[in-house]
């Protein structure tokens, strides 16, 4: 049987891997210096690379490892489900049982008016039936000319054409030809950056408000939807003035727009509740779902969708899937994943435990003078690093910072993540308060070292 487990020094395994592997958001030049640290396990929240150091990961890998690794019964529902059906689709009238039982659980989770999974392989995936859904939604109710959907700027959907064109993140447009027709995009919520000198409530109402601006500029008529994460994850994790969303669901209401709740990050367990709708109180037409349904063990993503949605749409073929929409081995380790994080009562230990604990703990950071906010919403935080805290001030070499803080943050054996000049954690849910210590500690040190 082929083996992966590592022999090989670590030296070569980076020369192979700088000659022939391409790196995802990866400078290749810069990685053919440095070398790749290489990662051969992981348990809990710890991973080990193969200079045999361990790293405390305090990103869930990419926000996704909510269970933490190695948990066996994940591996078994795996390996059951290979030798039992390990591929068939679900195009053309034939479906499986895992995916036919995932299918219930989710709609058992999710808002009460949506019951109903379109499955993909990611969330890029799923972003891209959903630009398809909601088009195809109003081409069916008789306004075909609903087409433009609203996102906003450095909002993270996924890295295909469609949701990259969803996504606001402008180096990523300026390569390869998006964003796609027909896809528009208002300004972030994040007041700390952009604020001025409103208060976080006034600029919350004020970035809520530029939806309505941009649904008249584009005539309320041919608006489609507008797609937004609860909480902004990959761009920051920007957490929304409280007055945000309750302005944005009044907008959405009068011009009857769908909105797509982005859950890619916030669902399963990471703000404290099963989605981030319920945390943030708003209410979707679609979820999008992906990482902690299955923790990240197998790749898979979705869409929830309302009742209304599934209605209409099913009235045709809806012409689009991907043949590993529903893969067997993906739903069994999703619904395994889900009865982990229910009866081991998970999420509810995020939202009574863990999350005050880690708040409180992140908090504490706000004191170092290179930070300016630390916010967090469950278990996603990060903290703004400032050269002058009262004028909430940028660094000219916006990112710089940031970077060498990771790069400390790595050489002191902490996985945090840095988008320009913000500082991210999004822990594994099972983190333990002993390991939040541990956490803190490190990123306190890595701040020193970076000053
Ligand atoms: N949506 C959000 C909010 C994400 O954070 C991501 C990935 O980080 C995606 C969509 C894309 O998911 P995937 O990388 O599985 O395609």
């Amino acid at each position: 049987m082929a083996h992966l487990t590592n022999t090989a020094p670590t030296a070569e395994l980076q020369a192979l891997d700088a000659a022939h592997h391409l790196h995802p958001f990866t400078h290749a030049a810069g990685l053919k210096d440095k070398g790749a640290r290489i990662i051969t396990r992981a348990d809990g929240v710890w991973l080990q690379d193969s200079e045999g150091h361990r790293i405390l990961d305090a990103m869930a890998g990419l926000w996704c490892v909510n269970v933490g690794y190695g948990r066996r019964e994940l591996v078994e529902a795996a390996a059951a489900q290979m030798a039992e059906l390990p591929f068939y689709n679900t195009f053309f009238q034939t479906s499986h049982v895992p995916a036919i039982r995932l299918a219930e659980r989710l709609a058992g989770l999710a808002p009460e008016h949506l019951n109903h999974v379109f499955f993909a392989g990611s969330g890029s995936e799923a972003n891209d039936t959903n630009i398809r859904l909601v088009r195809t939604y109003w081409e069916m109710k008789g306004a075909p000319q609903k087409k433009a959907i609203i996102s906003r700027w450095n909002a993270y959907h996924g890295s295909s054409v469609g949701s990259g064109s969803l996504g606001g993140m402008k180096g990523m447009h300026a390569q390869g030809g998006m964003p796609i027709p027909d896809i528009h995009h208002i300004d972030q919520p994040d007041w700390w950056s952009e604020g001025g000198d409103l208060t976080p409530e006034e600029f919350g109402r004020e970035r809520a408000r530029q939806l309505e601006e941009k649904i008249l500029e584009l005539g309320e008529d041919n608006v489609a939807a507008f797609i937004a994460e609860p909480v902004q994850g990959a761009g920051g994790v920007i957490v929304p003035p409280d007055s945000y969303w309750p302005e944005v669901n009044r907008i959405l209401d009068k011009y009857d727009i769908l909105l797509i709740a982005d859950e890619v990050i916030c669902g399963f367990g990471r703000t404290g509740n099963w989605f981030g709708s319920e945390t943030m109180g708003i209410r979707p037409d679609i979820m999008t779902i992906a990482k902690g349904l299955s923790s990240g063990y197998q790749p898979i993503g979705g869409s929830i969708v309302s009742d209304e949605i599934a209605e209409v749409i099913g009235g045709d073929e809806f012409n689009h899937g991907y043949t590993y929409s529903g893969h067997p081995v993906a739903c069994a380790v999703a619904l395994e994943n889900l009865r982990i994080l229910d009866e081991e009562g998970i999420v509810t230990r995020v939202r009574e435990e863990t999350a005050p604990y880690l708040k409180k703990k992140f908090e504490s950071l706000a004191d170092h003078p290179l930070v300016g906010e630390a916010k967090i919403v469950g278990m996603m935080g990060s903290i703004a690093l400032t050269p002058d805290k009262a004028s909430r001030a940028k660094f000219e070499d916006g990112g710089a910072l940031g970077y060498l803080t990771r790069e400390r943050c790595f050489a002191n054996d902490l996985v945090m993540r840095h988008v320009g000049d913000r500082m991210i954690v999004s822990p594994p849910l099972v983190i333990s308060t002993d390991e939040i210590d541990l956490l803190i500690e490190r990123a306190r040190k890595s701040l020193d070292e970076a000053m």
